[in-house]
């Protein structure tokens, strides 16, 4: 049944796929369950994003849920990062809260470049604090004149005499930004004196690198966008990084920042399905509640068919975000599945919110009530980690690759 909380109940085929066993996520299921409990129980106020976050970070640590983001190695959950884990822990939590799934991923998303390729040292230094909460972390890839054009980045890494680099640049709309610890910054290699000779220009190489949320010359102006949570301008005013917080090797950032994209994507299409799922609840709770015309709206036939779409659409989304979970976690990721899923799942929620709020009348856009949040919450999921038009270039690039002979 479709309308069961417990997803694994949902008759999706591809989770029993994955590696992580079905017991382990059944006793994940059931954490989350009564954290979504505790929480309705006692909420957290998200009038101040930035204390919001803070708390979520906080609940959801001594949960054991940021075990989640790193790998075992560094006190985490399970060997490696599991996709279909991921994505269970995002629907359930969006489902409540849009600023509390975005407090969750981002302690993955801004850690997981250090899983990926940081040295032994920093690893061990941040990843253990990732897990108990004990540090907020963003990851700063968008420039003002590269978003899904990443190579446009302007922010430049210059070398030091005795290792490391200064970074210079700005990075604009970053999470977490204000309150994070620990940023993972990309940015171009400024170009050897070898290269700034050459005739055609070099092609431009990216690196990545840690920075402390409290170095000396980052600076911070928050933006307000539609449903709160902490974002930001940040300006690197020749921050120094050292050569132990580099991320990769020189040139390597690309593919990092890339990576790690990958690793989340389809858990974008997750933190849709969850707002979808509390929409279809709402919706269905409502329909069955107001009473027009002597009766209840439930037993109109257009409100029933309007229903059965979103419905429809819904369990579609879900076989693609579970499919493609699974295919990553068995080592068989591609391109176009999880470009597939965040882009469907995104679209679709967007129309089930759009139904609930429809089905609630006036009450839908009325703040303060769920629909209208939901509303709000659903529209930066099309935008973020690759816009859905970028999902469907991935998609045709995937389709329309030349066969091998
Ligand atoms: C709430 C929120 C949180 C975010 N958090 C982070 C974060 O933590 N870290 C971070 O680095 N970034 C973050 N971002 C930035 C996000 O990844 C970018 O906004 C996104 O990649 C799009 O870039 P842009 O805004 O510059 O839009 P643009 O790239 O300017 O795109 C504008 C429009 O043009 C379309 N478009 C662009 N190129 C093409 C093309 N080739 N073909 C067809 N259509 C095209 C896009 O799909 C879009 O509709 C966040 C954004 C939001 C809204």
């Amino acid at each position: 049944m479709i309308t069961d909380p417990r997803i694994l109940r949902r008759d999706l085929g591809a989770i029993a796929e994955s590696p992580v066993s079905r017991a382990d996520l059944e006793a994940l299921e059931e954490t989350l369950e009564k954290f979504t409990a505790a929480l309705r129980d006692d909420p957290v106020p998200e009038g101040d994003p930035g204390a919001a976050t803070k708390e979520y970070v906080a609940r959801l640590a001594d949960a054991g849920l940021l075990r989640w983001v790193v790998p075992a190695a560094h006190g985490g959950a399970a060997e490696a990062i599991s996709s279909t884990a991921l994505c269970l822990i995002r629907q359930w939590l969006a489902r409540e809260s849009g600023a509390l799934d975005t407090a969750f991923v981002m302690q993955g998303l801004g850690s997981n470049p250090v899983t990926m390729a940081g040295e032994p040292a920093l690893q061990a230094a941040l990843l253990p604090k990732v897990a108990r909460g004990e540090v907020i972390c963003a990851f700063a890839l968008t420039e003002p004149e590269a978003g899904s054009d990443i190579q446009g980045m302007q922010t430049v890494a210059t070398p030091r005499p005795g290792g490391g680099v200064t970074l210079r640049g700005r990075k604009c709309f970053i999470s977490n930004a204000g309150i994070a610890d620990s940023y993972v910054v990309f940015a171009r290699e400024a170009p050897t004196a070898a290269e700034v000779g050459a005739p055609e220009g070099a092609r431009p190489r990216f690196g990545a690198f840690w920075v402390a949320g409290d170095a000396p010359g980052l600076k911070v102006t928050p933006t307000e966008v539609i449903a709160p949570h902490p974002i930001g301008v940040v300006d690197l005013e020749d921050v120094e990084v050292a050569a132990e917080h580099r991320v990769g090797a020189p040139g390597d950032g690309l593919s990092i920042a890339l990576g790690n994209l990958d690793v989340f994507r389809v858990s974008v299409g997750a933190a849709a399905l969850g707002l979808a799922d509390r929409a279809l609840s709402e919706t269905i709770a409502h329909l069955n509640a107001r009473r027009q015309f002597g009766k209840p709206l439930a037993a109109q036939q257009g409100l029933q068919f309007a229903l059965a779409d979103v419905a429809t659409d819904h369990v579609a989304a879900q076989l693609l975000v579970y499919r493609a979970a699974a295919a990553r976690d068995q080592g068989r990721a591609s391109a176009d599945q999880p470009a597939m899923a965040k882009l469907f799942a995104t679209e679709s929620a967007q129309r089930t919110i759009d139904r609930a709020v429809q089905s609630f009348g006036g009450r839908g856009v009325t703040v303060g009530e769920v629909p209208e949040r939901l509303y709000r919450e659903i529209r930066a999921l099309r935008i973020y980690e690759g816009t859905s038009e970028i999902q469907k270039l991935i998609i045709g690039r995937a389709l329309l690759r030349p066969a091998k002979r």
